[in-house]
C-alpha cells in the first residue's frame, strides 16, 4: 500500500472526515483563494443570495472537498456531495438538485468526468436555476421544466483542462488549489496531533511536513502512521526520533517521493537514458495507469522540477540525478 498514492479507502474517507476543518478560520493556507471566497461569501450574506458557481482545481488531497464542505458551513446552508461518475442519467441529477434547500451547495468531485448529455441539462439549471427533462418515450415524449431554488454548484477537477469551455464559463468563481508549503503543512501536522490528542514535538511536525509533498492528506496520512510508531515502540510521545525512524520505515525519502517514484525515476534514468520518454511507456514500466501518473504522481514532480515535460515526452532533470547521485549522460 503506498502511503502517498492517491486513492482514497472507506477507512481514509472516516479518518479523513474527522480531521476536516469546519470553518475558513481552521483552513490553513490557499491565502488568496480563501481571502477571495471570505469577500464573495460576505457579499452574498449581505444580498441574501446564494452563493455563485465554483469551480476548485488542482492536484488530489488539497482540500478541495473540505473546502466545499466550508464554504456551505460559512454560508450557513446544507451541502449535497456527488461526484460525475456517480451521475449516470438526467434522472440522477434532476432527483439531487430538486431536493435542494434555497441556498444549499451541490458538490460535484471529478466534473470533467460528467457525462456530455448530463452537462446539457446542468446548464439552465446553473443559469436560471430550471430544469428541463424528458418525461415518455417515442411519440408521446415532451419536455417538462422544473423550478429549482437557487443554489451554488461547487466543481471540483484535477484536471481544469479536461472541463468543456461552456461548463466552465458558468462558474463565476475559479480558484486554484496550489500545493502547501511547508509552514502550513506542519501547523496542519500540529493542528491533526492536536485532534489526535498526540504530543508531538515541533521538530518532529516539520520533518512529517516536509516529506509530505505538499499535500495535506499525504500530511495527516504519514502523522498517523507515525503516531502508530511512537506508540509501538516509544512512549506514544512523537519525537524527532520516533518520526524519523517511523519515515524511514515507511520509504518516504526526505523530499516525500517514496520507492514508486525512486522506480519511475530511476527507470528512465537507466532504461531510456533519461527521456525522453513517453507518458504510457513510463506507466507501463511501473504497472500503473497513464492517467494516475499524469494527475498523481507526476504533478509534484515537475512541481520539485525533477521531470519536465517536452512534446516528444518526460526528461529527467539534473537535479533528479543529483538527488540519486547518478551521472548526468553526455
Ligand atoms: P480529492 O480531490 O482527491 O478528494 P481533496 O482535494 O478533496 O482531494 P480533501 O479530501 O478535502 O482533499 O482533503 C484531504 C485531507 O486533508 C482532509 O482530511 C482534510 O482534513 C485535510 N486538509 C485539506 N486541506 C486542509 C487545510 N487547508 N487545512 C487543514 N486540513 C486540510
Amino acid at each position: 500500500e503506498r502511503v502517498i498514492g492517491g486513492e482514497v479507502s472507506e477507512f481514509d474517507e472516516r479518518f479523513e472526515q474527522s480531521l476536516r476543518p469546519q470553518f475558513l478560520s481552521q483552513y490553513i493556507g490557499q491565502h488568496k483563494v480563501k481571502h477571495n471566497l471570505e469577500i464573495f461569501i460576505e457579499a452574498a450574506k449581505m444580498r441574501e443570495e446564494s452563493l455563485d458557481h465554483v469551480l476548485l482545481y488542482g492536484p488530489p488531497g488539497l482540500g478541495k472537498t473540505t473546502l466545499a464542505a466550508v464554504i456551505a458551513n460559512e454560508m450557513g446552508v446544507n451541502v449535497k456531495m456527488t461526484s460525475g461518475p456517480a451521475i449516470e442519467r438526467p434522472g440522477d441529477l434532476a432527483a439531487i438538485v430538486s431536493s435542494l434547500e434555497p441556498g444549499d451547495v451541490l458538490f460535484i468531485d471529478e466534473i470533467h468526468r460528467l457525462n456530455r448529455s448530463i452537462e446539457e441539462v446542468l446548464y439552465p439549471a446553473m443559469e436560471d436555476f430550471s430544469l428541463d427533462i424528458v418525461v415518455g418515450k417515442g411519440p408521446t415524449a415532451r419536455s417538462v421544466r422544473l423550478d429549482l431554488p437557487p443554489f451554488t454548484l461547487i466543481g471540483a477537477t484535477t484536471r481544469a483542462g479536461a472541463l468543456s469551455a461552456p461548463l466552465r464559463d458558468r462558474f463565476g468563481v475559479h480558484s486554484r488549489l496550489d500545493y502547501y508549503d511547508t509552514e502550513a503543512l506542519t501547523e496542519i501536522v500540529v493542528r491533526s496531533s492536536k485532534l489526535f490528542e498526540a504530543d508531538i514535538d515541533p521538530n518532529a511536525a516539520v520533518e512529517i511536513a516536509r516529506r509530505s509533498r505538499g499535500t495535506p492528506r499525504i500530511a495527516n496520512r504519514l502523522l498517523k502512521r507515525v503516531r502508530d510508531y511512537a506508540q509501538v515502540r516509544g512512549t506514544g510521545s512523537i519525537t524527532m526520533d520516533m518520526a524519523s525512524q517511523a519515515l524511514e520505515m515507511l520509504q518516504v525519502d526526505p523530499l516525500g517521493l517514496d520507492h514508486i517514484d525512486h522506480k519511475l525515476l530511476t527507470g528512465m534514468i537507466q532504461r531510456f537514458r533519461g527521456g525522453p520518454v513517453g507518458l504510457d511507456t513510463i506507466a507501463a514500466s511501473i504497472g500503473e495507469e497513464s492517467t494516475t501518473i499524469e494527475d498523481v504522481y507526476e504533478p509534484y514532480l515537475l512541481q520539485i522540477g525533477f521531470i519536465q515535460r517536452t512534446p516528444r515526452g518526460r526528461v529527467v532533470t539534473a537535479s533528479a540525478y543529483e538527488h540519486f547521485g547518478m551521472e548526468i549522460p553526455e
